[in-house]
């Protein structure tokens, strides 16, 4: 028998360390709840990872199988179940970051001293780190080469489901494991035992089927117009996939080969979107291979400045960001849509991402803690390259003098603020030309007209300045 050790990867289907141990011998399908990972969860994540685990363990169970939950350390746990199940061959698929890589490094040590064979495959991305590099053997730190070399090679087909003869059936499961402490056959815990309250976030559907439903509704119109409409939060012309990737609910082949029929017999422009939409998928494996290379990204500048870039510390300001009452209106929609859904517009994230670090010169290190709190598909590698980039420490980051204008970018991309009236109800009354020139009112006017909602708490002209000379100090200008 084998054991496959699900992670990030919460579906049969597309997944290429349970189709890897199930073309050897029947597989027994583990999950276990690892205090050191929920430890920096928050709930959101929570909800949708036991919301897509229950779906898991149903598709296992209408194969007459059914998933092994465990709760501790995997280090001891993983290979207790190996030896209850007599198991020949543990597989597991990769994960990138670097508090990942030491659990699995003890882990795969722990299975050597107990004699149990182990495999590790990469499945959460197309191409493994260290397999698109410069032409010296280098990781890139510039995201357009990378991206020309993903686009170009070619990609491997999904991966096939598991059928109910390559699975372990239930009973075996249940007397196999019956006497292993902490391990039991399909009972999850509830989110309150494992310590977390209910969200206050509707937290987007969980689940291979969800995700699926997503993914084709997005195929059928929406990819073709990415293009043009990604960037305005108004249109809710993305995927919304985000979350399902992060859990693996969808595997990411599967993603692809999707798209590409998309793509298939259409030309010009509608091309052009699926190829933009396909890149932002490329995004997701540069920052995966920048972290797997650089594993200290998650708490240190990727881009080394001369001095230590001198960040403020402003609690109240900091408060103000995080509750959406900056006074900046795409910059508080986007914090309240946080909020209530757990997600926000990638444009919306730049801007907020860009208000904290260039307006409120925080660091953007707290950002980042509070995106992991709140974000139902907080990626380290993502979140962390988002971040980087906007504060102009990252690879292929933001170059530090070019600072977003919030109420011009508000303008742009939410031309008649329907998307900031959406999330911020004190400004449903106003007009978009009001709400886009907040900053330049009277105090009387902005009275008049959306009373309740505060003035600005900083200064954009006078900010930006200020960021200037911090990161001009940082790089030793002057
Ligand atoms: P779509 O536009 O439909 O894109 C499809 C998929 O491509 C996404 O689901 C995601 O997996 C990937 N993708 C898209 N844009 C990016 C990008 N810029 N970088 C890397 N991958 C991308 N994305 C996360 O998945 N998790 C995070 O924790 C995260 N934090 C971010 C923090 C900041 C400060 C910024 C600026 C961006 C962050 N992003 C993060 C990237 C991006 O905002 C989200 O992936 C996107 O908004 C998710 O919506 P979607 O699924 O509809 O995206």
């Amino acid at each position: 028998m084998q054991l496959h050790w699900h992670r990030r990867d919460l579906r049969t289907a597309d997944n290429r360390g349970l189709a890897t141990a199930a073309a050897e011998d029947v597989v027994a399908p583990l999950f276990v709840f690892d205090d050191a990972v929920l430890e920096h969860a928050g709930s959101p994540r929570v909800r949708y990872m036991l919301d897509a685990l229950a779906e898991l363990r149903a598709s296992y169970r209408s194969r007459g199988s059914d998933l092994l939950v465990a709760r501790g350390d995997p280090r001891s746990l993983v290979p207790a179940v190996a030896d209850a199940l007599d198991s020949d061959r543990v597989v597991w698929n990769v994960d990138y970051s670097g508090l990942a890589k030491e659990r699995d490094s003890d882990v795969r040590l722990a299975l050597d001293e107990a004699g149990t064979d182990r495999e590790t495959v990469h499945d959460a991305i197309i191409f493994p780190p260290g397999s698109i590099t410069t032409n010296a053997g280098d990781p890139y730190s510039v995201y357009t080469y990378f991206w020309k070399k993903w686009r170009d090679r070619d990609k491997p087909d999904p991966f096939p489901d598991p059928d109910a003869t390559d699975l372990a059936d239930a009973e075996t499961l249940e007397s196999a494991v019956s006497s292993v402490e902490n391990v039991t056959v399909g009972s999850l815990p509830t989110l309150s035992d494992l310590g977390f309250d209910a969200p206050d976030a509707d937290v987007i559907s969980a689940g291979t089927e969800a995700a699926r439903a997503r993914l084709a509704d997005f195929c059928e119109d929406d990819i073709y117009r990415y293009a043009d409409d990604r960037d305005f939060p108004a249109r809710g012309g993305t995927s919304r996939l985000s979350t399902d990737l992060k859990f693996g609910t969808i595997g990411v082949r599967e993603v692809l080969a999707k798209t590409a029929a998309a793509r298939e017999g259409v030309g010009g422009d509608r091309d052009e979107s699926v190829e933009e939409f396909q890149s932002q998928l490329a995004w997701r494996e540069f920052y995966t291979h920048v972290l797997w290379f650089n594993p200290s990204v998650v708490s240190e500048n990727y881009k080394e400045y001369e001095h230590d870039i001198q960040w403020r510390d402003d609690p109240e300001e900091l408060t103000a960001w995080k509750s959406g009452h900056t006074g900046y209106p795409i910059v508080d929609a986007g914090m309240r849509q946080l909020r209530e859904e757990a997600y926000m517009h990638n444009r919306v994230r730049m801007i907020v991402a860009s208000f904290l670090t260039k307006d409120l010169l925080c660091d953007w290190r707290h950002g980042y803690a509070h995106f992991r709190e709140y974000l139902s598909d907080h990626d380290t590698a993502n979140d962390n390259g988002g971040w980087q980039w906007a504060a102009s420490t990252g690879t292929d980051a933001q170059p530090y003098f070019r600072i977003f204008n919030p109420m011009t970018q508000g303008e742009r991309y939410d031309p008649d603020a329907e998307y900031i009236k959406q999330y911020v109800p004190e400004l449903r009354e106003a007009s978009a030309n009001a709400i886009h020139e907040w900053h330049e009112l009277s105090e009387t006017e902005r009275n008049r007209v959306a009373p309740d909602y505060p003035d600005p708490i900083v200064d954009h002209a006078e900010r930006r300045e200020m960021a200037l000379s911090m990161f001009e100090t940082a790089r030793g200008d002057d």
